[in-house]
């Protein structure tokens, strides 16, 4: 007897963005199309495909237009790119996009370090961000950054990350990805955390994006799915960082999420193989994990 069979999931597919951002090298525009036209044809239903960003600070992602110009847009598939303040939201719309992704820190001191705002007046940014997309029809997914700890200020009171959930779902973000930014959480905050916050949101869905941990990143997941949550980020072939280096760790790989999923008899649309594939494809775009870092 299997309590999983027949359930459905959703998988959002961060590799192109979230995996590529940190690499050192810049890939060429061609493959990074490559990536996402392969993730495409491997079923994924939605894919985070670049990011906005102030080349200055990401220049892996200044070629975020071309790459969304050159792509074979699916029907039905989503494609999403990261957007930090207004500025990339008007060069995202311009780009073509209809989805972005906001981003802002639970810790003051992360998110000062990362977006050089404090959180009030991130969140001050992305009612701003929700109310421009929103005039031109386009939908907001929003992340929380160090949900499960901060590596500057340790642990974050949950009550702190369920305040920003509330404020975004209340400013009109459809989801919010509960983010484990380096990878601190375990599978009993990876529970309650989710599942509080879940209980809580009127009408935004819930991810969670966890990061690599020598594999708890799979048992943070399943804790995730216990609680409830039935949306997860993840990178393919655990794209985003070398282990080595402090705070930089890779995210959940993705086919091998996808094929815990499918051993458990969850669905999540996705064609195995093809994706299993695509990873050996996304790993030798990095230089991060071809060194000892895989
Ligand atoms: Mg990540």
């Amino acid at each position: 007897m299997n309590r999983y069979a027949g359930k459905k999931i959703d998988i959002v597919e961060v590799g192109p963005r979230d995996g590529l951002q940190p690499e050192p090298e810049f890939i060429p525009t061609r493959k990074k199309i490559d990536l996402v036209d392969q993730l495409t044809e491997a079923g994924c239903q939605k894919i985070e495909v670049t990011s906005f960003v102030h080349p200055k600070w990401v220049p892996q992602m200044r070629d975020g237009k071309d790459v969304f110009a050159g792509i074979r847009k699916k029907d039905g598939v989503v494609y999403n790119a990261l957007v930090p303040n207004l500025r990339g939201l008007e060069l995202a719309l311009a780009a073509g996009f209809r989805e972005v992704v906001s981003i802002m820190s639970a810790s003051e001191s992360h998110n000062r370090k990362n977006l050089n705002m404090g959180v009030a007046e991130s969140l001050s940014e992305i009612e701003k961000i929700n109310a421009v997309a929103k005039r031109h029809g386009a939908r907001v997914r929003s992340y929380i950054a160090t949900v499960f700890g901060c590596p500057i200020e340790g642990d974050i009171p949950p009550r702190k990350v369920l305040d920003i959930a509330l404020a975004l779902e209340g400013f009109g973000s459809y989801e919010i990805s509960l983010g484990d930014t380096t990878g601190m959480a375990n599978p009993a905050s990876a529970h309650a955390i989710p599942g509080m916050i879940r209980g809580k949101l009127v009408s935004a869905s819930l991810a969670v994006h966890y990061h690599k941990y020598f594999g708890l990143e799979f048992a943070n997941n399943l804790a995730s799915l216990e609680a409830g949550v039935t949306v997860f980020d993840g990178a393919v072939g655990g794209l985003g960082g070398c282990p080595y280096a402090p705070g930089a760790k890779g995210n959940c790989q993705t086919e091998i999420l996808v094929e815990m999923f499918a051993r458990m008899g969850i669905g999540t649309g996705i064609d195995l193989e093809k994706l299993r594939q695509v990873g050996r494809y996304a790993q030798s775009l990095s230089s991060l994990l071809s060194q000892k870092c895989a």
